[in-house]
């Protein structure tokens, strides 16, 4: 069996050696009395060692966008790993899935966006863009353009670097120092953001923060801004729609890089291909990873605007850009990506994440009146509802209460699976996923957040 589970084994003896011998993604032993065993998946459903069948309310991590079980991404491997699975693309090398796939990025990415640069995930996307920015300033002189400036409740990854730029001080605590020159300025979220200028919008207040942010830094210090197009972890934050055109403008204004971090908004998440699409804003540099593969191979990466690549391309041999990784262009995983890419094209997943995204909103919208729902949105297939002790002041339930455990077991108990993060539900099925599903994600949502509100009071 695919899961190595022999007939003797019981999920309880399996449990009791994960505890022995794995330490999990943020990892406690507290963190659940037992952990869900997954075995198996189908389109939007996923089941567990007990055999119980869930709706995979968040395609995973944000990534399984195209559902499970998926043969013709298993095929592109197997035909990818008996054929070539792996040799080095260091410079003087390449292959030709490589080749293709940032060929086909060509087309999807913005028109200034052509040269692609691909690691194993979102955190090693978000490094290369950092270290791709400062070698960019250093390559046209300007070596003191160093820092970064990236949003609270922004997430980017936990190497030490993109855990620096993360503004989810949750991810700090036990790892501190972070590293130097990473500075955070306020999301532009419309339900908690301070609007302190009433002469402009809050789109724009929002994005004037940057500017405070580069201004009180020095301008000859900022490297780049790092921002998602709509805040995944920190709970799908959607910038109001004017917020982007004016950070592009503060970009502009100060020679600050625009890195978009699309990680969980590329390949059509939010109904577009990139989440910056709905602005209408390039990017100097856009970083992606998860559905690039819908996560059945791990894959990321970066694409450079030509500007950057032809200053890559431009300097002397002893100042090359010696960064890398192994599995940098790996074969097989870029196989996977181009017959992923495919099946998105081909069954028109773009467009179903729009109009799938559409109904999914409009019915959380409808929990707006029930007791404890204090702010509903989204955009495409990812939405969030944030759960509040009161409506009028906003005001969040205090943490001791556990707010978070008790929604999650009140949705596992309905059958539906996905995180809760500050106190917000986040939803982001399958692409797949239909609309008698997407219509039962609401009402588990609602009739959860009005059990645990009940129990609180
Ligand atoms: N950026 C964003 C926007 C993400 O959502 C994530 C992962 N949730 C990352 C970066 C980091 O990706 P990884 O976990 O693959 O390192």
């Amino acid at each position: 069996m695919s899961n190595r589970m022999t007939n003797n084994d019981t999920v309880t003896e399996r449990v009791a050696a994960d505890r022995a011998h794995l330490l999990h993604p943020l990892h406690h032993p507290s963190a659940v009395a037992r952990p869900l065993v997954w075995v198996k998946g189908r389109g939007a459903l996923i089941t567990d060692a007990t055999g119980r069948e869930y709706i995979d309310g968040l395609s995973g991590l944000w990534n399984v966008n195209v559902g499970h079980g998926r043969t013709e991404l298993a095929e592109a491997a197997r035909d990818q790993m008996t054929t070539l699975a792996y040799h080095s693309a260091y410079a003087g090398a390449t292959n030709y899935p490589a080749i293709a796939l940032a060929e086909k990025l060509s087309t999807l990415t913005s028109p200034s966006i052509n040269t692609f640069f691909f690691v194993s995930g979102g955190a090693e996307a978000s490094e290369s863009s950092f270290k791709t920015a400062r070698f960019y300033w250093k390559a046209l002189d300007r070596p003191g353009k160093v820092k970064v400036i990236s949003r609270l409740r922004g997430y980017h990854g936990v190497t030490l670097a993109a855990m620096s730029a993360t503004g989810l001080s949750a991810y700090w605590t036990m790892f501190e120092p972070r590293t130097p020159g990473f500075v955070h300025i306020e999301a532009p979220d419309p339900y908690r953001f301070v609007q302190t200028d009433p002469a402009t919008s809050l789109g724009v207040a929002a994005a004037n923060k940057l500017e405070e942010a580069i201004l009180r830094e020095g301008p000859e210090t900022v490297a780049a801004f790092i921002a998602e197009p709509v805040q995944g972890a920190g709970g799908v934050i959607v910038p109001p729609p004017d917020y982007f055109q004016r950070i592009r403008e503060i970009c502009d204004a100060y020679q600050v890089l625009l890195i978009a971090d699309e990680v969980i908004t590329g390949f059509g998440r939010t109904g577009r291909w990139f989440g910056l699409e709905h602005y209408d804003v390039e990017p100097d540099i856009l970083q992606f990873a998860k559905g690039i593969t819908s996560g059945y191979v791990p894959l990321g990466g970066i694409g450079l605007s030509d500007q950057l690549r032809d200053v890559v391309n431009g300097v002397p041999l002893s100042q090359r850009w010696m960064h890398a990784f192994t599995y940098s262009a790996h074969p097989t995983c870029c196989a996977v990506a181009l017959e992923n890419l495919d099946i998105v094209e081909r069954e028109m997943l773009v467009s179903r994440a729009d109009v799938g995204g559409r109904r999914l909103l409009e019915r959380l919208k409808q929990l707006e009146p029930i007791a404890g729902v204090g702010h509903v949105r989204g955009q495409g297939l990812m939405a969030a509802v944030e759960v509040v002790a009161d409506k009028a002041t906003r005001e969040r339930y205090p943490p001791e209460l556990g707010l978070a455990d008790r929604l999650v077991a009140a949705m596992l108990a309905r059958g539906l699976c996905t995180r809760v993060q500050l106190d917000c539900i986040l939803l982001a099925p399958p692409f797949v996923t239909d609309d008698h599903l997407l219509d039962r994600i609401a009402d588990i949502v609602g009739e959860s957040i009005t059990e645990v509100v009940k129990e609180l009071r």
